[in-house]
């Protein structure tokens, strides 16, 4: 989730007191990076996955299963026997949000060629087998997005839901002061809680989430929950809704990233607005949280839930009282989609409205930065700093980039504009960032296959998915839907091919949505935009199966592709489950559920069993995965959990 600096954390007063500090700095130390590389080209292609995981521990006896928070020493464990020990170790480990969480990359980034796409699922599993070796008995390394339940007792404060429990402390001085979410289960570096704390104070009040629950036949109706205990949680809480008050239910979610590297940084910033109209698409298509605080919802993906869990901005900056000591209202939270897009052809689809910060806009001008980069950079750093380390404050901002970091790594949204590190060999990146993570390494890999391969195509063939950036947002909206997949209606681009000429000839004029609506985008299903459909769009498989039938590739990695890309054509089509329905359906199957959107611990803890049996194929899942090509077996469970 970032950069992490050792060091003192400043009180959250100190921090602001800096804010003006970071972002003056943050901004040199972009402009000496973008002096320096802004004409590097001809780097290579380079690309990496991220997968985050949760640590859970079986009480088979029982019945229960629960978030183990032994996150930071698991990860001290991997770090010393791998990267430490070997600078050419296949993995790399890393922190995440909750103490239950590790995040594992490939040691090296992947390259252009095509027997790469071969290597992604050895290296998954290769992670898989890596930190399920360093567990205890009955414990699990699980690729789930969100833990189900959250035992749902525990909102009256009695423990649940971690390993060791702890009581959740609701209390002056607590970093969340959540009713649910201990603080213990927040990873003990002290950035996480640093943040989680800073995010309440700036807001002012408790994050608010509150995620629509699906009404089941016996679920009641109005659906209330009521919280005398607490003043902000009665005000906050919906009607209808499953109320969350902490960062942990969102940023402890773990989802799948794609990180690129450009030849260029004019390939970057046209990669950067192609894949921003993918987003939507390919989260739906990820679906895999569909339960929360141990209630069955009406969403199948975690994004939203995420954007309230970090929204730090004030009532004022929410438009909710008259700006006062704010300088803007703010649209949106610091995770969320983008606001603009970065290149040329993408400069008439910005359509949405774009809080810069103005100063910081001129000086970027005055650089030597053009329009488009500028505005995106303003934009970004209307945010304030929500961490500073008291050993971070002075910096050589010709040759360190903590301060733009500090911001950039805080604006948490679908795509990230990457500049490189001073002084490396890194070139120009972007991240794809809205994925949920699936339940095997089979599934990973496909998503991360398919979006790599769709990177190809947009680049070889000059493809262009660009429609107006508010169509976009409209589409992250249904995407999150439950059963967007096969419900939901996206603007997607009619003429893909176009692209030629809005990649020469991006001069237009930024022109209203509705001007442009006739011809150039219309509604489609996620199947016809996936797999295409007669007179009305080619697909986006049948085309990367024309890019692979031209392209030399050995028989073994074809087949692999091959096998991924018919999960994502199944999972589009219907004719295979997300993550997402596969869980609800469980669900709804299992012997204890009253139809009363209620997920006991005991129904929690036969699901989380079946994912790790699937993840570690210890059971078949062709609902979910179809006829799955089987590679190496291996029990990824320290003990058999098959009881
Ligand atoms: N876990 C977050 C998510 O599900 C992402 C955190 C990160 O940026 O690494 O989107
Ligand atoms: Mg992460």
């Amino acid at each position: 989730m970032g950069l992490l600096s050792q060091g003192s954390p400043l009180s959250w007063e100190e921090t602001q007191r800096y804010a003006d500090h970071v972002r003056r700095h943050g901004i040199l130390q972009f402009l000496h990076i973008y002096h320096a590389v802004k004409d590097r080209h001809k780097d290579v292609l380079k690309w990496g996955d991220e997968v985050e995981y949760m640590l859970v521990s079986f009480d088979h006896e029982n019945k229960k299963v629960q978030l183990v928070l032994s996150g930071e020493d698991v990860l001290e464990t991997l770090q010393e026997k791998g990267e430490r020990t070997n600078p050419n170790h296949p993995t790399l480990w890393r922190p995440e949000y909750g103490s239950y969480m590790i995040e594992g990359t490939p040691g090296q980034p992947y390259g252009g060629t095509m027997s790469e796409f071969n290597t992604v699922e050895d290296n998954m599993r290769k992670r898989r087998k890596e930190a399920t070796s360093v567990l205890e008995e009955n414990q699990a390394l699980c690729t789930i997005t969100s833990f189900p339940s959250s035992s749902i007792c525990c909102r009256l404060g009695c423990p649940g839901f971690t390993l060791p429990e702890y009581k959740p402390n609701p209390i002056e001085g607590g970093a969340s002061k959540s009713l649910f979410f201990p603080d213990e289960a927040i990873n003990k570096h002290p950035r996480f809680s640093t943040l989680t704390r800073n995010i309440r104070h700036r807001r002012g009040e408790k994050v608010v989430i509150n995620v629509p629950i699906f009404k089941d036949k016996n679920t009641p109706s109005p659906f209330i929950e009521t919280f005398p205990e607490d003043d902000e949680a009665a005000k906050a809480s919906k009607p209808d809704h499953i109320y969350m008050d902490a960062m942990g239910f969102g940023m402890g979610n773990c989802c799948l990233q794609v990180t690129f590297q450009a030849c260029s940084i004019s390939e970057a910033r046209y990669l950067y607005d192609q894949l921003a109209t993918i987003c939507p698409i390919v989260m739906a298509l990820s679906a895999a949280s569909p339960f929360y605080r141990g209630y069955v919802s009406d969403i199948d993906c975690r994004w939203g839930v995420i954007s309230a869990s970090v929204d730090d901005r004030t009532r004022e900056e929410r438009g909710l009282e008259p700006l006062k000591k704010n300088n803007y209202r703010i649209s949106k939270s610091r995770y969320d989609s983008i606001d603009s897009y970065l290149s040329k052809c993408g400069e008439k689809y910005n359509d949405i409205d774009l809080t810069i910060d103005k100063e910081i806009y001129q000086q970027l001008l005055q650089e030597g930065i053009d329009h488009l980069l500028a505005q995106h950079v303003a934009h970004l750093f209307i945010r304030d700093p929500l961490t500073l380390f008291e050993e971070k404050i002075h910096l050589d901002d010709a040759n360190e980039s903590d301060h733009f970091e500090n911001i950039q790594s805080t604006n948490w949204q679908t795509m990230r504009f990457k500049p490189p590190p001073p002084n490396s060999d890194i070139g120009w990146r972007v991240e794809f960032r809205p994925m949920e993570v699936q339940l095997t390494d089979f599934e990973n890999s496909a998503y991360v296959v398919f979006v790599v391969l769709l990177t190809r195509v947009i680049l070889s063939y000059k493809l262009d998915f660009l429609i107006p950036l508010s169509k976009v947002d409209e589409n992250m909206k249904v995407a999150q839907k439950r059963d967007a997949v096969l419900q939901g209606m996206f603007y997607f681009r009619k003429d893909i091919c176009k692209g030629g000429n809005a990649v020469v000839d991006g001069r237009g004029k930024a022109q209203s949505s509705s001007e442009l609506a006739v011809e150039e985008y219309t509604l489609m299903s996620i199947d016809t935009i996936i797999n295409g459909k007669e007179g009305v769009f080619p697909g986006l498989i049948p085309i990367l199966n024309s890019y692979l039938e031209n392209m030399e590739v050995d028989v073994d990695t074809r087949c692999s592709i091959l096998n991924y890309l018919k999960l994502i054509k199944k999972r589009a089509s219907g004719e295979l489950m997300t993550v997402a329905r596969w869980m609800r359906e469980f669900i709804a199957n299992h012997p204890d559920y009253k139809q009363d959107s209620i997920i006991t611990d005991e129904m929690n803890y036969s699901l989380i069993v079946k994912c790790n049996q699937i993840a570690n194929e210890l059971c078949e899942c062709p609902e979910l995965l179809g006829p799955a090509f089987r590679k190496v077996k291996y029990s990824g469970s320290k003990t058999d959990s098959s009881n």
